[in-house]
């Protein structure tokens, strides 16, 4: 069977676009592989009306409200390569699965964090380390704060933290400040630390200790990453790419069409600093991008 639209991504995007064309009573399959960024957090913030709760659930719920939409398919798999089969139809070649055939795509793939190599931040990941303030800064209570100098986006962050509890910049890897933002930060009573963080102190927690053999104590620590695309997707239907100082993401016009006709994408994968709400409304957008084209053609699609 030939779909109208495949969304690749079943997560906050992906149910948000396919919500749209559902709506449409267009045929629609959800391609997904169920590993949502934010997995290791056990609460989400800053979306409204759902704040606080289990971004697994709001997730499950979305997929249950999706799927009452009967021009809707679920399927459960991964995507590992796509490519245009004619001027109105694309292939998605999945792993251990029969192909899937559609006219459009919607890219909701999100990103990959890459993570400074530290043992034991991993297993920490959304629980006593971060990437956002705005999503976990204020449940620290105001304690103390640690931030994770890897890359030169540290200094951004550390100019903001102090709004969530008295903050420490561990300066690492040969990452440092010019004049400027050195007075910035001081005048925001950022503590510098500069000896090297040797791990983290205790089984549990974000404390870290340093080579020198002190132990810092920390309600929680913050670390910015760099994206990685979460699936090949996007590159092997040759999508055009941002590289931004936060990692690459695919480009994408005001309506979420990206730089291949027929594919619109939408969320993490196409947007720095992602959030619910924003991978929500993307979603949103791509759906109906993906929607109106299918009635007035990829030419006349308003981009
Ligand atoms: C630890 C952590 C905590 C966070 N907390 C918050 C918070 O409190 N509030 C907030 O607003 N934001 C938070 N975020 C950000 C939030 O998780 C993302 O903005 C959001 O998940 C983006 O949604 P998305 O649908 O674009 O991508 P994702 O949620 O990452 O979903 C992408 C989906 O695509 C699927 N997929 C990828 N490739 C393929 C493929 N090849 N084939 C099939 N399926 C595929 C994946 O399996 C996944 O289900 C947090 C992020 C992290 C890392």
């Amino acid at each position: 069977m030939s779909y109208d639209v495949i969304v690749v991504g079943g997560s906050y995007a992906g149910l948000s676009a396919a919500l749209q064309l559902g709506r449409a009573r267009r045929r629609v399959l959800v391609l997904d592989s169920g590993k949502r960024r934010n997995a290791p957090a056990t609460h989400a913030h800053g979306f409204l009306t759902r704040d606080g709760e289990s971004p697994a659930e709001i997730a499950a719920l979305g997929k249950v409200q999706l799927l009452r939409y009967p021009s809707v398919t679920w399927l459960d798999g991964e995507a590992i390569s796509a490519h245009r089969i004619d001027d109105d139809g694309f292939q998605v070649d999945l792993v251990g699965q029969a192909p899937v055939h559609a006219r459009r795509l919607v890219l909701a793939t999100g990103i990959r964090d890459r993570l400074p190599p530290l043992h034991g931040l991993k297993e920490r990941w959304g629980r006593s380390v971060f990437h956002c303030p705005y999503c976990h800064g204020y449940e620290l209570d105001g304690g103390p704060i640690g931030l994770l100098a890897t890359t030169p986006l540290a200094f951004h962050l550390a100019t903001l933290l102090p709004d969530w509890g008295p903050t420490t910049l561990f300066l690492q890897d040969g990452v440092d400040l010019d004049e400027e933002q050195r007075r910035l930060i001081v005048t925001r009573g950022v503590r510098l630390e500069r000896t090297p963080v040797e791990g983290f102190a205790e089984s549990d927690g974000a404390s870290l200790r340093l080579t020198d053999g002190r132990t810092v104590t920390l309600a929680g620590l913050f670390v910015p990453t760099l994206a990685a695309q979460a699936s090949p997707l996007p590159a092997a239907l040759g999508c055009a790419f941002d590289d931004t100082p936060m990692g690459e993401f695919i480009r994408v016009d005001m309506m979420g069409a990206t730089s291949v006709p027929g594919v619109f994408a939408g969320g993490d994968a196409a947007r720095p600093g992602g959030a619910l709400a924003f991978a929500v409304a993307d979603g949103v957008r791509a759906g109906a991008a993906a929607h109106r084209s299918l009635v007035f053609g990829l030419e006349g699609a308003a981009h």
